[in-house]
């Protein structure tokens, strides 16, 4: 039998993005091979974002094209199903459903291991919708990508150690979505991250909603914290580089601070949204803590690792954020100073205690102190990156650049550092001391030779799986 093509589109944060290749793994025993583009393919997969109101409407606009496109497999003798995954499956599956006849199958983020059921179901039913919040471990059940899948997938690689979350920010839809907080048992990380290392993995991103609220069982059957757990992974050989996202600050341990004290592999680069400076809004958001609580927690930090850096979310327009409070949030931001950050208007999300508040902000209003925090972020972010400037930096490169003879690789503070040398240094992490700046990339020379008679084991299309847009 010739291989099915799969065509994944993945929206959101960076757990949609280890899903799709969760998805992808399930489906290779079928016969499912992926491809770049949705035209030709025999399914297509939307694995969607419920965060903010743009997000879920895009997947909307995304399967009126589809439709076409399907229409046109049809007429060309073959066919093309269609799938909805993620949380706006989760949060509309029915909704879908009665708007989008061309979609054969809604699945939720818990269900992603039924998936070749679910295109059998939808074949003889027409169609199938799977959005429950199964007691059973969904990792459980998900197979192990191929040794030819995490090549083809770079040095670079995620793994989700926590899922869900029980903050209930009053903005938020994930608690909702995704389900209650639930964390992977050590001893499943372990051989995970060990199976991404033995096949030429270098780097890994831990991920979870709020992923240092993690507690997975450990080797002594107690629950561990996130830092213990830190210490064990930067012990697994062949793991050059560990970064972690998203954390709360309400979940700042000491065991996570003694870890970015006491491990080189863990990146001095922490993602830890703060949302507002406000101490009012911060309550009506229900984040828990307040604006002094997080300077508290960065302190924390800087005093452990004192070149660690931060970035942080924030939201404008929350319902009643007067313009006092709006102050508070810049001034928070010009205290910490970020390497980067994200910010968004407030959207309002059905079922979320925030959409029924009263006091909304105008769109003019927010859109004004959008542009003057964004305005706020870009100098602090170009500050940071000037600092590069001259200095020896080390970069693990991950990817060959666009030029003809450049490789491109991340800082610790996965800023792009752009040099010309050999594909050979693919996987290694070297000294690069630094030339120039263009926006937001770094270029320079190797200021050490890299290690002979290591020959890079990765395909050269390979890429490093970093977003840049928000977190997880
Ligand atoms: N767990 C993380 C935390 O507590 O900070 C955040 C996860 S959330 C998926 C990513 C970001 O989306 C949030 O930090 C917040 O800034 C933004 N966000 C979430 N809901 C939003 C909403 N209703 N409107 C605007 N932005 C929102
Ligand atoms: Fe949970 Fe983060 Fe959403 Fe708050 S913003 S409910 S902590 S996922």
């Amino acid at each position: 039998m010739p291989p099915r093509k799969l065509h994944i589109k993945s929206y959101g944060c960076q757990m949609n993005v280890y899903d799709a290749q969760r998805m992808a793994d399930t489906l290779a025993p079928e016969g499912y091979v992926e491809t770049a583009s949705a035209e030709g393919a025999d399914l297509v997969i939307l694995n969607t974002c419920h965060i903010r109101e743009k997000a879920s409407e895009k997947v909307y606009s995304e399967l009126g094209r589809l439709r076409a496109a399907k229409e046109q497999a049809a007429r060309d003798g073959r066919g093309m199903n269609i799938v909805v995954a993620g949380c706006v499956a989760q949060a509309e599956g029915e909704e879908i459903i009665r708007r989008a006849p061309v979609v054969d199958v809604v699945v939720g983020p818990q269900s992603y291991h039924h998936l070749p059921q679910l295109l059998a179901r939808a074949k003889t039913c027409g169609r199938a919708l799977e959005t429950e919040f199964p007691v059973a471990d969904k990792f459980g059940f998900l197979p192990q990508p191929s040794r030819q899948a995490i090549r083809a997938r770079g040095i670079s690689a995620f793994v989700t150690v926590q899922e869900g979350c029980d903050k209930f920010c009053t903005f938020c839809v994930v608690p909702y979505t995704r389900g209650a907080e639930a964390s992977r048992p050590v001893a499943k990380v372990i051989d995970d991250v060990r199976r991404l290392a033995d096949n030429g993995v270098r780097e890994i991103t831990l991920i979870g909603q709020n992923v240092n609220a993690y507690h997975g069982e450990g080797s002594d059957g107690r629950p561990w914290p996130f830092g213990k757990l830190l210490y064990r992974l930067a012990g697994i050989p062949g793991i050059v580089r560990l970064r972690y996202s998203t954390s709360h600050p309400r979940d700042v341990e000491d065991t996570l601070i003694d870890a970015h004290r006491d491990l080189d592999a863990l990146m001095p680069f922490v993602h830890l949204p703060v949302q507002s400076g406000s101490d009012r809004i911060l309550a009506a958001m229900n984040r828990r803590h307040t604006a002094d609580d997080y300077r508290r927690v960065i302190d924390r930090f800087r005093d452990a690792r004192p070149d660690i850096a931060f970035s942080s979310d924030f939201i404008v327009g929350f319902p009643g954020e007067a313009e006092e409070d709006f102050a508070a949030t810049l001034a928070l931001v010009g205290q910490i100073g970020y390497a980067a950050a994200y910010s968004f208007k407030y959207s309002p999300r059905p079922g979320t205690p925030a959409a029924d508040m009263q006091e909304t902000v105008s769109t003019a209003d927010m859109d004004q102190r959008l542009v003057q925090l964004q305005n706020l972020i870009d100098s602090q972010q170009s500050a940071f990156n000037r600092t590069a400037l001259g200095r020896t930096i080390d970069v693990l490169f991950d990817r060959p650049g666009r030029k003809p003879g450049q490789i491109v690789g991340r800082t610790p503070y996965l800023q792009p550092a752009h040099v010309e040398a050999s594909d050979a240094i693919i996987g290694q992490v070297l000294p690069v001391t630094v030339a120039s700046l263009e926006r937001y990339s770094l270029f320079g020379t190797l200021a050490s030779q890299p290690a002979s008679g290591e020959p890079s084991n990765h395909a050269a299309t390979g890429g490093a799986q970093f977003q840049t847009t928000a977190g997880v």
